[in-house]
């Protein structure tokens, strides 16, 4: 839950409004059909100010998204770029989650889209984790989940809100069955991602992902491969399934919320005894590193707020 919204501000559409006070018309298009795309981002502190992760690349990805349902954003790329920077200084934040969300209008109502107003807002909060802390080390538990990745190419690989219906679907199965994550299957019922993340394992000190045909070409994802290459480690972007994930030597999800987090249980079977594998731990370590800042090889993902 948020708190202390009192002093909070959200960027609309050029300028700010106050938090408590913003809001979307109840005929808004996005809300009765899903036409939208928004983005997830970070912020971290680091010994030079706030620094924003992959800022571009997360712009580009909201631009792409919008682009596959022929909605045309009306701003460009470096001016959203300064407005989350703008938004995180405005809020005083100094490290935190933003979210940019790009909404049709309500000029009008019916499936019929064409002539609504495109609307883009940014919020931003102190969000310092995601997932328990302790997860981190100890790992979290996943259930195999009932829900699908849809056929449509469309909805998977891009941020489009409708299409996270199913995955809040699979996270809720996974938490009332007393898990901590969903696993989604592709529709071939090959290991797709995780509700809200990507998915590596770590077989005979190989690395594997799924292809990005059914799921979110995550930037944690394409970080990590990148870091892992670094190392010199080699990494495979091939369908996985089921019983590879279950008898993996190391699992774990990559994303912007969960950064990467060990996957200890998967239904109830534990991966590597229940904790963290070498090389997740070696690639959490790489990636706090770059995150702070201390990385001077990686600087370049890091958009230093003043
Ligand atoms: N898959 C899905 C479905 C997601 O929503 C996210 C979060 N954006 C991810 C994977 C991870 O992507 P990223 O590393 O870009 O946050």
């Amino acid at each position: 839950m948020f708190v202390d919204t009192e002093n909070k501000y959200i960027w609309k559409n050029g300028s700010f409004e106050r938090w408590n006070d913003s809001n979307v018309h109840i005929l808004s298009h996005t809300l009765h059909y899903g036409t939208g795309v928004f983005e997830g981002v970070r912020a971290y502190k680091t010994n030079n100010g706030p620094a924003i992760f992959r800022l571009s690349d997360h712009t580009k990805r909201l631009f792409d998204a919008a682009s596959k349902i022929s909605i045309s954003i009306p701003f460009s790329e470096s001016e959203l770029n300064l407005a989350q920077c703008e938004t995180l200084e405005k809020n005083n934040l100094k490290e935190g989650y933003l979210r940019p969300i790009v909404y049709l209008g309500n000029e009008g109502l019916g499936l019929r889209a064409k002539d609504l107003s495109v609307n883009v807002a940014i919020a931003a909060w102190e969000w310092p984790s995601y997932m328990d802390p302790e997860a981190k080390e100890k790992g979290i538990s996943v259930m195999k989940s009932s829900h699908k990745q849809y056929e449509n190419p469309l909805h998977s690989g891009n941020k489009i809100i409708g299409t996270y219906f199913s995955n809040t679907m699979a996270l809720h199965e996974a938490l009332d069955n007393g898990a901590d994550e969903a696993i989604m299957l592709d529709k071939n019922g090959y290991i797709s991602e995780g509700s809200g993340e990507n998915i590596f394992i770590v077989k005979d000190g190989h690395m594997y992902t799924p292809t990005t045909d059914h799921c979110l070409n995550g930037i944690t994802r394409q970080s990590v491969i990148q870091i892992a290459k670094d190392l010199n480690l080699q990494v495979k972007e091939k369908n996985l399934d089921y019983d590879e994930l279950l008898n993996a030597d190391e699992a774990f999800f990559t994303g912007t919320a969960v950064e990467i987090t060990p996957i200890s249980k998967l239904d109830n079977n534990l991966i590597n005894n229940g904790s963290r594998g070498e090389i997740t731990k070696q690639l959490q370590e790489k990636f706090q590193e770059i995150i702070s800042g201390h990385d001077k090889f990686y600087q370049s993902w890091l958009t230093f707020i003043k």
